[in-house]
């Protein structure tokens, strides 16, 4: 038994022993020309539907028309035609239930006939709608098991297309996932549901003021996804970060990213060949993938698509989620998309970027070189103002997760306060107008700088001194960036917040500004104008242009009564209330069984997760690392006695002996307390959430316990005997 190698030391071994990596030969085609093969584009429907039928399609991809069910069998054959000269043998209805990731059942095409021959068959009935068998998918008890009905069906918005993965193609068809009664059970519906009222309120509102041209807003987003990359027999070699995501041992390692030379640094070698992959596979699905770099923390990436409308860019980050983790397979390497997955470094964030782009092209987030004058901009601001200070609430419930509280105002991300950036030129905008000012020149004695004539830059806040990295929505020039999304979270939720609450209050702006013309005899755009001021004086509390990690923040966000929701029970507790089920309600985004549906599954999801990592913490303490430190113990006893023995003194023994002892003995005691609280919560038959608060305050502090005690451990124990890849291991190996 003493010569047995530890887990850690065999997979040290093989990683020693060198790696996959497939051949990557010169590319056949540049991928100008393989950009899109396996996606059914709208290009494609033109050259190989009727011409009557391909328009009626684009109307629906457009939104502005519903589907001809008799059109469906004409795109169905057309489309399985298409995808089995790309290889495909089976199809399935790809879709976003509520566990946060897609789903897929694979069918064949083919079908036999009575006399022996099989012929492939695809109809428009089958491209339409699908049954899944519902039962198994969280549905927050809007569907029974007992009668498991839930339907797929056709989302003609966002392009069918082929995935090729360990020598199968298969053909996707994006669909929405709702249960017997018409409820949604996905994530797709509701962002479809706030795209098209956003679009509804933004038009109606931008008519109001002088733009009858405009028939519709898109908004438009672009995700940028942080990763870790670790080797995977490392990784086979942790079962917490197998079974949970993130590592729930690991003591600090001597290099992090203290030195903050991994930022933009030389891509490795074996992760550039797994990037250039990647993209690959990415470009034949048609996602732009455009950009690549380390991240901050030792063995952490970055990639960016070119941003698209909300919808394809929410699908596109599934898909590159999925192609993250299944090329990563292919070059023994492991993705990591948790939001935390190791202590002592920074975790990974999703930041969305996200604008409004008129059925005219214009973005309606471009200051332009004049703000004062541009009186959509200043609208849609304020809106977007409002929307922060009334409803941040409903932000925060779109980036709720276990994962992400590990990250959120940890001095790495935004803190749980939802507020914005704007840059110092807009706010002097904002507070000229505040102050009644209708132009720099008239502000300028109140606001001294400002000089916008002179700027030969096109907008605003382009200069990066003016980035602020620390806010939660930052203006970026022409652009909110949202930086508190978990990397491992859809993009949808944090777009049905934005959209659906900005709706909102452009909804309540256009009634305002509707009464106010009718009552004083204006145009709508004089009505904007003169409440303008009343707006940005009342939301500025949503405006913060300092260091959003500092604690100064947090008591000042206190004084301004914005929320401060700091962890995920303490959000969710908010899903059911008025104010949030109204806003929704009234978008019609989401009805109120819907809303509380999702507040329940996420409350599961939420008890779910800390239930694992407390089981799986319980279990590895047992069993993997108390025996490790047991071992040592031994040994450090018998080298005391021996040193007695021959020296009749054993001082220096003695004490790395009892450092070792009263570390086992603790973590003893902490495995014994966590025990204890894990069987209070499964013994617990309360409502979800307070299940979910008992979970945090029993489970949270307990597995820390363990954590710090075994963390302590790992650096007294002979390295040999260390049963687990540690964090030096897993940070500098590839
Ligand atoms: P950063 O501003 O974070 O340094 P980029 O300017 O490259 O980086 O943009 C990051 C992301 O923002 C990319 O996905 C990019 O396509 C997207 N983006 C750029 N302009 C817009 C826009 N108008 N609306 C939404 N996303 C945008
Ligand atoms: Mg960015």
């Amino acid at each position: 038994m003493e010569n047995s190698t530890s887990p850690r030391l065999n997979a040290l071994s093989l990683v020693s022993q060198g790696h996959r990596c497939p051949e990557i030969s010169a590319p056949q085609k540049s991928m100008f020309e393989t950009f899109g093969q396996d996606v059914f584009s709208l290009r494609l429907m033109r050259e190989r539907l009727p011409k009557e039928v391909y328009e009626r399609i684009k109307n629906i991809t457009l939104g502005s028309q519903p589907l001809d069910p008799h059109d469906a069998d004409v795109v169905a054959s057309s489309m399985k035609d298409w995808a089995i000269d790309r290889g495909a043998t089976h199809y399935t209805h790809w879709f976003q239930p509520m566990t946060g990731i897609t789903a897929e059942k694979h069918d064949a095409f083919l079908t036999p006939l009575s006399d022996g021959q099989v012929i492939s068959k695809f109809s428009g009935k089958l491209l339409i709608k699908g049954e899944p068998d519902a039962s198994s998918f969280p549905s927050g008890g809007l569907r029974s098991t007992f009668e498991a009905r839930g339907y797929t069906a056709w989302d003609p918005t966002s392009p069918a297309f082929v995935l090729r993965q360990a020598g199968t193609v298969t053909l996707c068809v994006p669909t929405v996932f709702y249960s017997y009664t018409g409820e949604s059970l996905d994530r797709k519906t509701p962002l479809l549901r706030s795209i098209a009222a956003l679009s509804r309120e933004a038009t109606r509102l931008l008519r109001l003021i002088g733009c009858p041209e405009v028939t519709s807003v898109s908004p438009q987003v672009g995700a940028e996804q942080e990763y870790f990359l670790i080797d995977r027999r490392l990784y086979q070699a942790r079962p917490d970060l197998v079974m949970s995501g993130r590592t729930l041992f690991g003591a600090k390692a001597a290099k992090g990213q203290q030195m903050e030379d991994h930022y933009f640094a030389a891509i490795p070698q074996r992760v550039l060949a797994y990037m250039n992959d990647v993209e690959t596979r990415l470009f034949d699905l048609g996602v732009p993938v455009h950009t690549r770099h380390n991240e901050v923390a030792p063995c952490q990436y970055e990639v960016a698509p070119i941003y698209e409308p909300a919808n394809i860019a929410t699908d596109h980050n599934m898909l590159i989620m999925g192609v993250l983790n299944r090329t990563a397979e292919d070059h023994d390497l492991a993705c990591l998309l948790h939001e935390k997955p190791f202590n002592c470094v920074n975790g990974s964030g999703k930041h969305n970027n996200w604008s409004l782009i008129d059925s005219t092209g214009r973005n309606l987030l471009d200051p332009g070189s004049n703000p004062w004058e541009n009186l959509p901009f200043l609208v849609v601001l304020a809106s977007i103002l409002r929307a922060i200070h009334l409803h941040s609430p409903i932000w925060r419930i779109g980036i709720v997760g276990a994962g992400n509280d590990h990250r959120l105002g940890a001095n790495e991300a935004p803190p749980a306060i939802i507020s914005a950036y704007v840059g110092r030129e807009l706010e002097q905008v904002v507070d000229g107008i505040i102050a009644g000012a209708t132009s720099p020149a008239k502000a300028k004695g109140k606001l001294g700088q400002m000089d916008l004539g002179v700027s030969a830059l096109p907008s605003l806040t382009k200069d990066s001194a003016d980035r602020n990295r620390t806010s939660p929505m930052a203006f970026t020039g022409n652009k909110f960036e949202f930086r508190a999304l978990g990397g491992s979270q859809s993009v949808a939720t944090i777009n049905i917040a934005i959209n659906t609450t900005v709706a909102k209050t452009m909804a309540d702006i256009s009634t305002e500004i509707e009464k106010l013309s009718a009552k004083e005899k204006k145009s709508g755009a004089e009505a904007a104008r003169q409440l303008l001021p009343k707006y940005f004086k009342e939301h500025r509390v949503a405006l913060f242009n300092g260091d959003n990690y500092s604690a100064d923040w947090v008591a000042e966000a206190q004084r301004r009564g914005l929320p401060n929701l700091k962890d995920s029970v303490q959000t969710l507790a908010l899903y059911g209330t008025p104010e949030v089920l109204s806003v929704f309600e009234s978008q019609k985004v989401l009805s109120k069984p819907e809303v509380l549906a999702r507040q329940h599954i996420l409350l599961e999801d939420y008890i779910g997760r800390l239930l694992i990592e407390s089981d799986l913490t319980l279990d590895l303490g047992r069993t993997v690392i108390l025996p490790a430190g047991l071992k040592w113990q031994e040994r450090l006893a018998g080298a005391a006695a021996q040193a007695r023995e021959l020296a009749g003194e054993n001082e220096a023994e003695m004490a790395a002996y009892q450092d070792v002892r009263a570390l086992t003995k603790g973590l003893r005691l902490a495995l014994k307390e966590l025990a204890e609280a894990l069987k209070a919560v499964n013994a617990s038959e309360a409502k979800p959430l307070q299940k979910a608060g008992l979970a945090r305050d029993r489970l949270l502090p307990a597995t820390n316990k363990v954590r710090a005690q075994a963390d302590e451990l790992e650096t007294l124990v002979d390295a040999q005997l260390w049963p687990l890849p540690t964090y030096a291991d897993l940070f500098w190996s590839i």
